[in-house]
């Protein structure tokens, strides 16, 4: 079987600064578009991102529809109900203003309302059939309000299938929003433990982005239209990831204890866009899939400051809760880059050997969880050993990133995995 030999460096146009979301009107205008459906959840519709994004439009004569039913963790029945608005508005564009959640929901409306199909024709294998995105899709701008999913720059959509209880999502590129616009000032009013969730998803994207399997130790596609979204780590991709590793240590626990430092929440905005550009090329690995059944399997966690009426387990924090067993368990596959990983959190790295590659990495990052108030391992939202086999179930189908892992993972080595993640400290 033939190796991959090829990677590209796929991601939106990127416009940062504080105020920007002023401009989207002019982004939309350029486009083309005349009739936009803005994307956004109810808890964010009467909040500024939304206002300034709404008079910015109309600035430029742009006839814009507010939708605010995209859910906080979507699902297929979220994203058809979202398919249907765009299906019936006769949109020329779409701009997201939210989190991953929002604009995620306006990657699914603007794919089936462009090219329709029945629902499971681009969802992942082996859940979904995986059929490639026949065409171009209408322009997409993003506005992200949380620094964290990156969503932004990829062309990922994820959502809960909820017949089977499930994670999975659409990958192809052409889901890609063509321009994010990154605002500090929409991510002035986060509350702590939403900063901190979507602050720690971006840091596990970057180290599973620098760590994942390489892209040319991954099968050759047998057509260039086949090749993954997430390629496998690559010199792109490696760039992208590293930085924001560093930006993220050095800034996120100031950002998240002082949100009036406006240099800090900055940085970790731009950083998260960063970590997009790495994961969203070089591809996620465990943490990412491991991190499915965690949200999926919740049963009355409610973590602070998150809407109280629905249980949850933010995406962010179920996925750093399973990081520091995982690059453990990675770092034999590439301790150098485990070891480089943990320089780049600010580590002195200089009598490390490579055996400690792993418990290096893995104690940076349990002080990072502990210095901005996560829970200590699963079993402090809610999971006991009697989970582990459900979780390691809800795992397996996870083949877009659990095939990713730089060291294969069977059912056994994730049960012990999930067993290593009850308790962090
Ligand atoms: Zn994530």
């Amino acid at each position: 079987m033939p190796l991959e030999t090829a990677f590209s460096m796929d991601t939106s146009s990127i416009k940062y600064g504080p105020g920007v979301t002023r401009e989207v009107g002019w982004d939309m205008e350029e486009q083309g578009a005349r009739r936009v459906m803005v994307v956004t959840d109810s808890h964010l519709s009467d909040k500024e991102p939304v206002a300034v994004t709404l008079e910015a439009l109309g600035r430029h004569g742009i006839d814009a529809v507010l939708y605010d039913r995209a859910s906080v963790e979507p699902t297929d029945v979220s994203f058809k109900e979202a398919i249907q608005f765009a299906a019936d508005g006769n949109f020329d564009g779409f701009v997201a203003v939210g989190g991953g959640s929002s604009i995620d929901t306006a990657k699914a409306a603007n794919l089936y309302s462009t090219h329709p199909a029945d629902f499971m024709t681009y969802v992942n294998l082996p859940i979904g059939k995986g059929e490639p995105v026949p065409g171009a899709l209408k322009p997409l701008v993003a506005v992200p309000t949380t620094a964290g999913t990156g969503s932004e720059t990829t062309g990922v959509a994820i959502f809960d299938l909820l017949e089977i209880k499930a994670k999975t999502g659409i990958a192809h590129r052409n889901l890609r929003p063509v321009k994010g616009i990154v605002d500090p000032n929409n991510t002035k009013s986060l509350p702590k433990m939403i900063a901190a969730c979507t602050g720690l998803d971006q840091l596990t994207h970057a180290l599973e982005a620098l760590t994942v399997l390489p892209y040319n130790q991954r099968p050759a596609p047998e057509h260039p239209k086949l090749r993954p979204a997430y390629q496998g780590a690559n010199p792109i991709s490696h760039i992208w990831a590293s930085r924001a590793i560093e930006m993220i240590s050095q800034h996120l626990v100031r950002a998240i204890e002082d949100p009036s430092n406006d240099e800090a929440r900055g940085e970790v905005l731009l950083a998260a866009t960063y970590a997009g550009i790495g994961f969203g090329n070089g591809g996620c690995h465990l943490p990412h899939g491991m991190s499915y059944p965690v949200s999926g399997m919740v049963r009355d966690y409610v973590p602070e400051g998150y809407p109280p009426e629905q249980p949850l387990i933010p995406h962010g924090m179920a996925v750093v809760l399973n990081a520091p067993a995982v690059f453990r368990f990675t770092a034999p596959a590439n301790p150098e880059m485990h070891l480089y990983a943990a320089k780049l959190m600010g580590e002195d790295i200089s009598d490390a050997s490579p055996e400690d590659a792993g418990e290096v990495l893995a104690g940076n990052i349990v002080e990072m969880m502990r210095k901005v108030g996560m829970p200590n391992g699963l079993s402090a939202v809610g999971y006991g050993p009697d989970d582990v086999d459900k979780l390691v179930e809800g795992t397996l189908p996870q083949h877009r990133v659990t095939k990713l892992s730089p060291r294969p993972a069977s059912a056994e080595d994730l049960k012990q995995l999930f067993m290593d993640s009850l308790t962090l400290w």
